[in-house]
């Protein structure tokens, strides 16, 4: 069978597999239409940094000779695309900033490799935030990425790439990383599934580090099930990053289709707060009685120290950063400024001229936060109170078994409307940022359009390494609705 590139948005990674797997279909027609469709819908879009046409081409052979040969799997063939802030052997991985714009990773992430020897195709590397600073996909060195289903919207971020090109059908799946919200707020404003992992499920060898202790790599997909199958490929204790978890993580998939009749579902009282966008609250506020229609209990619960999570994020975050970035000065690799008398003159110029703007504030604010005589005030302060977030949540799991809340306030909002101001572009990921300070799994599903036709996401957020419950209930959910089948009218 020869597909067509208009059939690519029926795809979901469980019925590719099944495709692949009966002989209706192999990789190189999978991964020619797709490339097909990333060649008609990229110049609107912009989810792209790179596109791999020849390796995705050479890879998906390579997945069919494999299959010939008897492999199987439930991602050998499968075309994926990877956030740029994932190093990829030889391949460019800018993290979207003109300081790392050469650069070519000797070695692959662990997800990256994970996937590769799970027989994934990989079509390109997808647009973000500069080093994954953002929540619009704005702060971009290279260029912005439109929402697919409102282009002067924007696809939000920092993961917005990797959002833009599942909502719009440009392959089946993504990678992201989520250090506050990079996973879930994109998904959620492009009406596509995304999860960020517990703490620790997944290796963070390979990822560009913003802040360590935040960060975690992720799964976009267009349905529940796609996500899990994604999540069950990269996850598991890797000896390369000291922070991953040595457990053997379940199948997740195997939790799908249980019911969730007797679970009981907390809604925080901090996360229906004025700020939250009406057809956002009202489109929440209904899936939670989908869930209730079929047996699940809603308890409406306290997270006291909600306030305080954007001012601990903004202060843990840029103090790793200001960190993890000192390392970009022009004398291992990345960009060097070709005009330099002496050496402090490279270290600044190379760093003026190759970050952008957003990447240099936090920075500053990072080194304000742990300098001598404020590190006490600051960063110090706010590590006790991200404890206090985390007390919150553990207490919280002792009476309900997940938390819904809206992911984001508002849907998806035009290109430039946050842009001057830094403090609102950082609101749009208050209901995020908790599950990163108390290292909680969180996954973000369509729940609904507003008027206007933009997707409304629904967040669950569960106890550390209760992705199979939450995976439970999201999919109990979604199969209850068909948000989920819904695509952007994307001029084909
Ligand atoms: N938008 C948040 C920030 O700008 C979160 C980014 C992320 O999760 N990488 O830091």
């Amino acid at each position: 069978m020869t597909i067509n590139d208009a059939d690519v948005p029926a795809l979901t990674i469980a019925r590719i597999e099944r495709q692949l797997a009966g002989g209706e279909l192999t990789s190189l027609e999978l991964t020619r239409a797709c490339l097909a469709r990333v060649e008609a819908i990229e110049p609107r879009v912009g989810a792209f940094l790179t596109v791999l046409a020849d390796d995705a081409l050479t890879q998906a052979d390579a997945a069919d000779a494999a299959r010939g040969d008897g492999a199987r799997g439930p991602l050998l063939g499968v075309p994926l695309a990877l956030k740029d802030n994932l190093c990829t052997t030889g391949r460019p991985t800018t993290c979207a900033s003109k300081i790392l714009a050469d650069f070519r990773p000797p070695y692959d992430a662990t997800a990256v490799a994970r996937l590769r020897r799970a027989g994934a195709v990989f079509l390109g590397k997808t647009n973000l935030d500069e080093f994954a600073m953002g929540s619009s996909c704005e702060n971009s060195g290279f260029h912005p990425t439109a929402n697919p289903w409102d282009l002067a919207r924007v696809p939000g971020g920092s993961s917005g790439g990797s959002a833009a090109a599942v909502a719009a059908e440009m392959c089946p799946g993504a990678l992201g990383s989520d250090t506050g919200g990079s996973i879930r707020q994109p998904a959620a404003l492009c009406g596509v599934v995304g999860l960020k992992p517990t703490y620790g499920l997944v290796s963070r060898y390979g990822l560009v580090a913003f802040a360590s202790s935040l960060d975690q790599i992720g799964p976009f997909a267009r349905t529940v099930e796609d996500a899990a199958i994604l999540l069950e490929a990269i996850a598991g204790h890797d000896p390369l990053d000291s922070t991953s978890a040595p457990i053997e993580p379940p199948a997740f998939r195997r939790s799908l289709g249980r019911p969730v009749a007797g679970l009981r579902i907390g809604l925080p009282k901090e996360y229906f707060i004025p700020g939250v966008v009406p057809e956002v609250e009202s489109a929440v506020r209904a899936a939670v009685e989908a869930l209730a229609a079929q047996g699940a209990e809603v308890i409406e619960l306290s997270l006291p120290h909600t306030d305080y999570a954007t001012a601990v994020y903004y202060l843990c975050a840029t103090a790793e950063a200001s960190s993890n970035l000192a390392r970009y000065d022009g004398a291992q690799y990345g960009y060097r400024t070709p005009a330099t008398r002496n050496i402090i003159e490279m270290f600044t110029r190379t760093r003026t001229e190759g970050f952008g703007a957003e990447v240099k504030r936090r920075i500053m604010l990072g080194t304000y936060a742990l300098s001598a005589g404020f590190y006490d005030a600051y960063y110090l302060k706010a590590l006790k109170v991200r404890t206090l977030v985390r007390r919150d949540f553990e207490r919280a799991f002792e009476q309900v078994d997940v938390i819904a809340t809206p992911t984001s306030p508002t849907p998806a909002f035009k290109a430039g409307e946050k842009t001057a101001d830094p403090l609102q572009m950082y609101l749009s990921d208050i209901f995020t940022i908790s599950a990163n300070l108390a290292g909680l799994p969180g996954i973000s599903l369509p729940c609904g359009f507003t008027a206007a036709g933009l997707p409304i996401g629904l967040q669950l957020i569960a106890p550390a390494f209760g992705e199979e419950r939450m995976l439970q209930v999201a999919h109990a959910y979604e199969q209850s609705q068909e948000w989920w089948k819904r695509t952007p009218a994307l001029a084909l």
